[in-house]
């Protein structure tokens, strides 16, 4: 998903994780503390109760981003809005990697549910309900809630957890291009089943998030047509991508850093043939990495 990371207050640091809030999430979060309150005696319960549902959705985006740092990946931002929470990641691109970033999130959740589950078989035995029935209905909340988070975010509608698990799957024995078609093709049908659900609940909030399900799923079907297009042109079997291992394709498809004239690094050595200018790095049009153009070569690469 794709909140403005402008509008954002940035709330704190966390082993290098930059954690913001969306101006937003105050105007869904006092609607939605007031639909709360009427549940307890004491109003403040209803605070917590959203509260807690916001820390396990950055818990959630925690286990995202930790994960994706293990695989070797990139990841320091989470924002969170009122939709939930958005963990900006990028791991290596290989469909293992990508697969274990992804499926974190969800297995947070999945880790939450004996502990809530505990406590909510204690609430029983201790008889809670009638000496703390705010602290029943609390606990008994929060455990519907995590539930309902982890069913939400693995349905197969790209981007949710679930379309991007379907997506690394995909990718083993499809390729990156193909796989990213195929989820995007699967969460237009997801996206359009939110879009009933939507209109038989009358539910302006599974609305709203069908539409930003879906904008992000065209623009990833794009992102997926590009990528065939790269994927199809011709290669030089001489060099590979030392992160991704994919070759090169054979044609000006790099621009210069200096006068912005396409040119080819593979057939000039990185020297661009009109100004010049030496390239000390030569990007992937795979993976996006950027690495010296020696440390392409495969005699050395296989070595
Ligand atoms: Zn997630
Ligand atoms: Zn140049
Ligand atoms: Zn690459």
């Amino acid at each position: 998903m794709t909140p403005v990371k402008q509008g954002s207050i940035r709330l704190f640091r966390l082993w290098g994780i930059e954690v913001f809030l969306h101006w937003s999430w105050f105007l869904v979060a006092i609607y939605s503390i007031s639909t709360r309150v009427p549940k307890y005696q004491s109003p403040l319960w209803g605070v917590l109760e959203y509260l807690t549902l916001f820390l396990i959705v950055l818990m959630h985006e925690f286990g995202h981003v930790t994960a994706c740092r293990r695989v070797g990946g990139q990841s320091d931002e989470i924002v969170l809005w009122p939709l939930g929470g958005v963990a900006y990641v990028a791991p290596p691109s290989r469909p293992g990697a990508t697969l274990w970033s992804i499926a974190a999130g969800p297995l947070v959740n999945v880790a939450l549910l004996p502990v809530l589950i505990g406590l909510a078989y204690l609430d029983l035995r201790a008889g809670w309900r009638q000496q703390f029935p705010d602290l029943h209905t609390f606990i008994r909340t929060v455990a519907i809630m995590n539930v309902g988070l982890l069913f939400f975010n693995l349905l197969p509608v790209y981007p949710l957890d679930g379309g991007q698990i379907l997506r690394a799957l995909l990718w083993f024995p499809f390729g990156k291009a193909r796989s990213l078609m195929i989820a995007t093709v699967v969460g237009f049908l997801g996206g359009a089943g939110l879009v009933g659900l939507a209109v038989a609940q009358s539910s302006v909030w599974i609305g709203i998030m069908a539409f930003f399900l879906l904008s992000y799923c065209w623009r990833s079907f794009q992102q997926a047509r590009a990528l065939l297009k790269v994927e199809r042109l011709p290669r030089r079997p001489e060099f590979a991508c030392p992160d991704c291992r994919s070759s090169p394709p054979t044609g000006n498809y790099w621009r210069c850093k200096q006068c912005a004239q396409p040119f080819d690094p593979f057939a000039s050595g990185a020297v661009c043939p009109q100004c010049g200018a030496v390239h000390e790095v030569t990007f992937c049009p795979d993976c996006g990495c950027a690495r010296a153009l020696r440390s392409w070569d495969k005699s050395i690469l296989d070595a």
